[in-house]
């Protein structure tokens, strides 16, 4: 409830200061309302907070200090604070962290930057001149707009001296106007293609959702290429129409061009965007003006979900299986579930989209809490690509060879044919060991429990946990050899070079995120290869994220069976999600497109449900071996990282918080470990990890708040939570 307060009373403030409760302060001169943003005093500094209630009262009057000043900015609606106490709560995330994020706005605390703009007065020029006339009469023909100089006298086609000219004479009025402008309206106009009926029908299904201004979650699943894309923009449409705001979230920043240009062309303007590839200026705009509504449709990465929407209706989750939505640093949230959470409190509408969806999201349209719209054929010609599997074991391949002979041929084949090949490897760098030949010694990183891998571009051996990198020795470390040490297994920079051997015609690209140093080249990269300007591309994961390459169409897995090894729960959905969506990158447009996965194991059960496109059957006995098992999305679990210089401690505390067990017991839960993490030391810090596991009804949070209460961390040691973990290093 949104309350006013008068100067003198007593409110409580959140900062973004690290305390474990709010702090009370005297209303301003002037009083303030819920949800003010302020600055008030903290000891001798100056901290931004928002007012978040009544005073607590539990604190000696007289030593209460005032609020220095109400900053310029719409006040957090309750709506907010209710998804920022509620995120919290499930994430066990202290709130002050929880206001960071929603306070990463450049210049919150600035007074409001201005700018002259000109306007229409009331005065009469001293005498007529053409270049007068055509100032006044502009100004006319825009109604009562204003203008800054440059633009004015532009349109007039006059020199600024004449409307400044003007403006002494009282004729032109010089005002000052904020600097952060409303977006250009979006206009929700009409579709420009003909949707098929299966599109019109969830396109149409999707509109009535938002209409009803209640709350709701679909699982739009259909493959790529049949027009998802185009459907839920009917979506963003009638929130247009509905006069609510809209939130588009995309997995990866390189996406973002693609989209922005298909919005103009549905809408006939640029949406506001908010992600790290944003300039200051435009994010302190873009988070002002969706606060004041200025803004209605934002496309941007997981943190734009922490926008003070003024009045949120839809929010998109694109690629919603996409392991990047949840955040693995800082406040561990899956953006993909907090987008649900934001939605059922804002009575808004969330689509989530894919091809290949997160089990968590199948078995909730499978329970019936979710809707579930489909679309089953690709547009226009596109056809889905023919799969086949190519069995190494009957491949002859020399050392330190990876492309098969038939992969060989078909790539071939298709450079022929003046279209594109596509050699996928899940594996940035040249080679992901380094070993000595001479004392068998591999090299290790200094600070962490990993192998340095090769970036032979980098001419560097780069860690992947820490990022440390060395140059490449000549000698092995260890036995001090020389010449002895040599590159084992393949990274997509040493796939090139193969590549290149076999085809040395053919002209290469290589797309791993650690080739660009920005999304800027990233994108006229992607640009470069879509308009025909590499025979093959050689790419890790990102190419496996919704970019269009036309001339694409084979598909070649160099090793189908990486993401099979390991002890991830999520081993076979991710390998499932991955290679259906690689496949998709061959024959988007007219021509029909094949997909080859090199595999030892073609009788692996995920290999054949790949193959075969058996998706229902996949989900289905992936759902039943994970309920058999109690894990998610039928059971939850917990991950607690114990980290710290000092090796013992983190132990001990393991021990201690293991042995205290008895609140997680009294829900059911069971802990498992102290065992020390895979990944058992980055950047000096040992690592130990303890799981929680409880039925999927089970009030983890509260069982786990006590449980971790009862020990107190050391200074140096660190102590993280990840509810519903997505990853397990
Ligand atoms: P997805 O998001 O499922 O990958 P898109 O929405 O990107 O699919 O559609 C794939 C391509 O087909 C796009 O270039 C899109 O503009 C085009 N397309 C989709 N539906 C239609 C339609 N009904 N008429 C014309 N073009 C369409
Ligand atoms: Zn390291």
């Amino acid at each position: 409830m949104i309350q006013h307060f008068d100067a003198g009373d007593l409110v409580a403030v959140l900062t973004t200061q690290p305390l474990d409760r709010t702090l009370d302060y005297k209303a301003p001169e002037g009083g303030c309302l819920t949800g003010a943003f302020v600055e008030v005093p903290l000891g001798p500094r100056k901290v931004i907070g928002v007012v978040w209630g009544p005073g607590r009262g539990d604190f000696d009057r007289a030593k209460i200090r005032s609020i220095i000043r109400v900053l310029d900015a719409v006040p957090m609606r309750d709506e907010m604070r209710e998804f920022l106490t509620r995120a919290g709560d499930y994430t066990l995330t202290p709130m002050p962290a929880m206001l960071r994020l929603a306070t990463r706005s450049p210049g919150l605390g600035d007074p409001p930057s201005m700018r002259s703009v000109y306007r229409l007065g009331d005065g009469a020029p001293d005498r007529q001149t053409d270049a007068r006339r055509r100032v006044v009469e502009t100004l006319h023909d825009y109604g009562g707009l204003a203008f800054t100089l440059k633009e004015l006298a532009e349109m007039a086609g006059v020199s600024t001296s004449v409307v400044k000219g003007l403006v002494a004479q009282g004729v032109v009025r010089e005002e000052q106007s904020p600097r952060d402008l409303p977006y250009p309206r979006l206009d929700p106009g009409e579709s420009q293609y003909d949707l098929t009926a299966e599109q019109a029908a969830a396109a149409a299904a999707l509109a009535a959702g938002v209409r009803s201004g209640a709350y709701g979650t679909t699982l739009l699943k259909g493959v790529t290429g049949s027009g998802k894309t185009e459907v839920y923009l009917e979506a963003v449409a009638a929130a247009l129409k509905a006069g609510r705001q809209a939130l588009v979230l995309l997995p990866e920043i390189a996406l973002t061009a693609e989209f922005l240009t298909r919005v103009e062309a549905r809408f006939g303007a640029r949406p506001a965007e908010w992600h790290s590839g944003v300039t200051m200026t435009e994010r302190r705009r873009c988070w002002r003006m969706v606060g004041e509504g200025g803004a209605s449709l934002v496309v941007g990465a997981r943190s734009a979900l922490f926008l003070q929407f003024r009045d949120l209706g839809l929010i998109v989750v694109d690629e919603e299986h996409d392991t990047s939505y949840k955040q693995e640093d800082g406040v561990l949230y899956n953006a993909r579930d907090m987008a649900v959470l934001r939605a059922s409190i804002a009575g808004a509408q969330v689509v989530l989209a894919s091809a290949t969806p997160s089990l968590e999201s199948w078995a909730n349209a499978e329970a019936g809490k979710y809707a579930r719209l489909e679309l089953t054929t690709r547009f226009g010609e596109a056809t889905l690509p023919e799969m086949r599997a190519i069995d190494m074991r009957d491949e002859y391949l020399p050392g330190a060879r990876w492309i098969s002979p038939t992969l060989e041929a078909e790539v071939r084949a298709r450079i022929e044919a003046g279209e594109q090949a596509l050699l996928f490897l899940n594996r940035r760098g040249y080679a992901p060991v380094t070993i000595c030949r001479a004392c068998g010694h591999q090299i290790g990183c200094k600070h962490c429990d990993a192998r340095l891998v090769e970036h032979r571009f980098l001419k560097r051996l780069v860690c992947h946990q820490c990022g440390e990198t060395v140059p490449i020795p000549e000698a092995c470390p260890e036995c001090k050899a020389e010449g002895r040490l040599a590159p084992v297994g393949p990274g997509v920079e040493r796939m090139a070079e193969e590549a290149q051997a076999l085809f040395p015609e053919a002209r290469l690209a290589v797309l791993s995120s650690d080739l660009f140093g920005s999304a800027r080249a990233l994108k006229a990269k992607i640009e470069a290869i879509a308009a025909g300007g590499a025979d093959i591309v050689i790419g890790t994961q990102l190419v496996a994220k919704g970019h269009n390459f036309p001339l694409l169409t084979l598909v070649g897995v160099i090793d189908a069976d990486l993401g099979l090894q390991g002890s991830d729960l999520r081993a076979a959905e991710r390998t499932f999600q991955l290679m259906r969506q690689v496949a998709g990158r061959a024959g988007r447009a007219e021509r029909p497109g094949t997909a080859l996965l090199q595999t030892y194991q073609p009788e692996h059960p995920v290999i054949r449900a790949i193959l075969s496109g058996a998706e229902e059957a996949f989900w289905t006995a992936e759902a039943a071996e994970r309920r058999a098992a109690g894990v998610p999305p039928f059971g939850r679990l917990a991950g607690i990282v114990l980290s710290s210089p000092d090796v013992q401690e983190v132990f001990d505390l393991g021990t201690r918080l293991a042995r205290a067990d008895a609140p997680l017991r009294a829900i059911g839960a069971q802990v498992y470990g102290p065992a020390p993490a895979p990944i058992a030391r980055i950047r000096g810090r040992h690592r130990v990890r303890l799981l929680v596991k409880a039925a999927k009804g089970a009030p983890i949070q509260e069982a786990l708040a006590r449980w971790i209460g009862q020990v107190k961390p050391g200074p140096n040691l660190r102590l993280s939570v990840d509810i519903d973990p997505q990853s397990f290093y």
